[in-house]
Parts: C-alpha cells; structure tokens; sequence
C-alpha cells in the first residue's frame, strides 16, 4: 500500500495524497484522502478508484444518476490503472459496489407514494411523474466505494 502511493505520488505529481479517516477524492484540493488499515486486501483498489476520480478530473454532480456513472467511470479506469501495478481487481467486488450505487439510486427515485420510478428535478428533490408527489432526498454523496446498507 505504502509502496503503491509512492509511485502514484511519482507519476502524478498534480494529484495529493494524504492520509484521511476515509477514502476519498477531494477536488477542491486536488487530494486523494485514503485510510491506513491493516492490510486489508480491498485498500489498494480502492485507492486506485479514487485516484481513478481524479484523473478523470471528476467534480461535483447534480443529480444521483450522474453520480453513478461518475463511479461506473472510476472503476473502468481504475481497472485499466492497476495493470501498471501489478494489482487485479476482483470484477465481482467492482459489481458489488456498482450494485449498491444502484440500489440505492432506486430506492431514492422510487414514489414514495405509489411507487413508480421517477426523475430527478434537482439535487435534493425528485417528482413523481405519475401522482406528482415531491420529495426531499439527502444531498448525495461522491464516493461510496463499500457495500451500501441500504436504507431510505
Ligand atoms: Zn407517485
Ligand atoms: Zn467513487
């Protein structure tokens, strides 16, 4: 791990990396935040999916399915970036966090009323296509790499 951000540090000089309480990328400040723990196997793929945001130049989204594609973009690159590290990336952890993303893009586009899927109007609110009801969704946030607890 120490040794994967050091040479990441190297290739990319323009992106920081810093020890944080979580992994994430911040691009206000250009930085890669990651957790030190104790060799847990997922670290490295998650550090590479963050620097993967980075790279990609991702900044803030609007709406929660633009957030999802934001991660469906950071893992395919991510997959592409640990070949140069001799990392591979377990396809079925990649899925389970796409899943998660996906789950919980449904729970929060689904009428809270009579359950039809809806679109977003804003970053907070969504509208019920079908009985017009609205409502209020917490802002979403970047970068969820873990296995979401689903729950509204
Ligand atoms: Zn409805
Ligand atoms: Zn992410």
């Amino acid at each position: 791990m120490k040794n994967l951000i050091a040479k990441l540090s190297y290739r990319y000089p323009n992106i920081n990396f810093k020890i944080g309480d979580k992994f994430y990328w911040s691009p206000e400040s250009s930085t890669v935040f990651y957790e030190i723990s104790d060799s847990n196997q997922t670290d490295s793929w998650t550090l590479l999916h963050e620097t993967a945001h980075a790279l990609l130049g991702h900044k803030n989204y609007k709406t929660d399915l633009e957030l999802v594609k934001m991660e469906l973009e950071a893992w395919s690159k991510a997959k592409l970036l640990c070949r140069d590290y001799d990392i591979t990336i377990d396809n079925d952890y990649i899925e389970d966090c796409l899943d998660s993303y996906r789950d919980w893009l449904h729970q929060r586009s689904t009428c809270p009323m009579c359950n039809m899927r809806s679109l977003q109007n804003d970053s907070s609110h969504y509208q019920c296509f079908n009985c017009k009801h609205i409502w209020k969704v917490s802002t979403s946030r970047m970068c969820r790499p873990y296995r979401l607890s689903v729950t509204k």
